[in-house]
């Protein structure tokens, strides 16, 4: 059997490297349109590569999964990220686990995870194409006896600037793409795409640029009008907020907020989950044991001063003013503006660090517990060309690395004429 794997990326070269493992008599060919294999692996987590998490912070894989939970959920019941960790470390590569559940590579050298790859993909036999783009990928439709092991499907012929070639079963791997036509290599097959948009981007809000390197954490923040929440590190940048409070947003948030023109209305609980009246008493009690004492220069131990003055001025409060002066209707005003300050979004940044697409190929095109299209046999998806996206953390990568496994799993059952 002939396999082609479209994409050297995380979870074409995993797939491989399993598939091969497994079955030394299939042939894998991987076509990378670009001139070397997982080039994007290489600068994830910001050139340490966050390879996965240990998912001890999350209450649910929605949570980390806002797209494709579903899908990863049955994913991880073959490959988990436990299974990853053991697996890089019997390759020779010790990972740490952070205070924050990242995992990477003790070396934090993102490098070792792609060398480590590339070397496993070789020494089991995957040939490696790169440079060579595929534009289109069809089903066989000329051949009359069946080439394929499990006597049902003709094949594919896949064709790229460079030359045609045949297998009995693709497998796409290319990652997320950003416009839809990434994905035109496909349309010979008829394919039902959910448009993507980006996930993992900052704010644009103007006017907070004073407070440009402050970090506040944990807030909860959401969209107005919405029931989209996240709760973490808010940091203030040049153009607006960022930290992990408001990339979880932007993730969960991808799709409306690319349909509102990445235009709404951002609320921040700067206590955190403190309700009003857990904030009104904390207020009143400040305002009653030092009423002499100037606001500005007196602020929950929660919040960094300087976020203290920014706040009071919002509320309608003089920073010089002594806690004596203030009256009932500022006080409100503050409580207002501790539990549900709102600013106006007016665009997004993408994260110098890490960005994801939300969309891509829809899940109703593949049976979700074999990642194989409902179509086209033989046909498999894995990774981030599939409409499946996490927040930051690692979980992005073991998604990948998990559907990588599955597909490597369903191609031995191929191979083997079906288990
Ligand atoms: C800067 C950055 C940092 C990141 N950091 C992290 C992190 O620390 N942790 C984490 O979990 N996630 C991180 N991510 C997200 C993570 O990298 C991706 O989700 C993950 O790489 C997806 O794996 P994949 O195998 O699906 O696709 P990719 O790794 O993107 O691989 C797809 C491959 O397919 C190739 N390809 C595309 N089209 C074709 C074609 N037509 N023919 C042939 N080849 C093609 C591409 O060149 C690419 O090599 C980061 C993303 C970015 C952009």
């Amino acid at each position: 059997m002939r396999v082609a794997v479209i994409g050297a990326g995380a979870a074409g070269c995993f797939c491989s490297v399993m598939l091969r493992r497994q079955c030394p008599d299939v042939i894998v060919d991987v076509y990378e349109a670009g001139s070397r294999p997982l080039a994007k692996v290489a600068v994830t987590g910001g050139g340490r590569c966050n390879l996965t998490n240990s998912f001890r912070a999350i209450r649910s894989l929605k949570e980390a999964y806002p797209r494709g939970e579903q899908v990863v959920r049955r994913a991880f019941c073959e490959f988990d990220h436990e299974a990853l960790f053991r697996w890089f470390e019997a390759e020779g590569v010790p990972l740490v686990t952070q205070d924050d559940e990242c995992v990477f590579p003790r070396s934090q050298d993102a490098m070792q995870i792609v060398e480590t790859l590339t070397r496993a993909m070789s020494k089991a036999g995957v040939r490696l194409h790169t440079s060579q783009r595929i534009i289109s990928v069809e089903q066989a439709a000329d051949v009359t006896a069946p080439t394929g092991p499990s006597g049902a499907c003709p094949g594919y012929v896949l064709r790229s600037q460079g030359g045609t070639f045949t297998a009995d079963a693709v497998v796409v791997t290319t990652g997320g793409s950003p416009k839809v036509s990434g994905l035109s290599f496909l349309s010979p097959l008829n394919l039902i795409v959910e448009p993507p948009v980006p996930s993992l981007f900052s704010f644009n809000i103007a006017g907070t640029s004073p407070l440009m390197g402050l970090v506040v954490d944990p807030v909860t923040c959401g969209l107005v009008g919405t029931r989209m929440r996240s709760r973490g590190a808010l940091l203030f940048t040049h153009w607006g907020m960022s930290g992990p409070a408001v990339l979880k947003l932007s993730s969960y948030a991808a799709r409306h907020l690319a349909e509102c023109a990445y235009r709404a209305q951002l609320m921040v609980s700067w206590l955190d989950e403190m309700g009003e009246d857990e904030v009104r008493s904390l207020i009143l009690a400040m305002q009653s044991s030092q009423p002499s004492r100037q606001v500005g220069n007196t602020h929950p131990q929660q919040l960094p001063s300087r976020l203290w003055q920014y706040l009071i001025v919002r509320a309608g409060i003089r920073e010089d003013q002594r806690w004596a002066e203030v009256g009932r209707k500022q006080i409100n005003r503050l409580v207002a503006t501790l539990t549900a300050d709102v600013y106006d979004i007016e665009g997004q940044s993408r994260h110098k660090d890490e960005f994801v697409t939300c969309g891509g190929i829809s899940l109703r095109n593949i049976n979700p517990g074999t990642l194989e299209c409902r179509t086209h046999p033989n046909l498999f998806f894995a990774g981030e060309v599939l409409d499946v996206d996490a927040i930051t953390g690692g979980f992005n990568l073991q998604a990948a690395w998990s559907m990588g496994y599955v597909v490597a799993g369903q191609l031995r059952r191929l191979a083997a004429g079906g288990e």
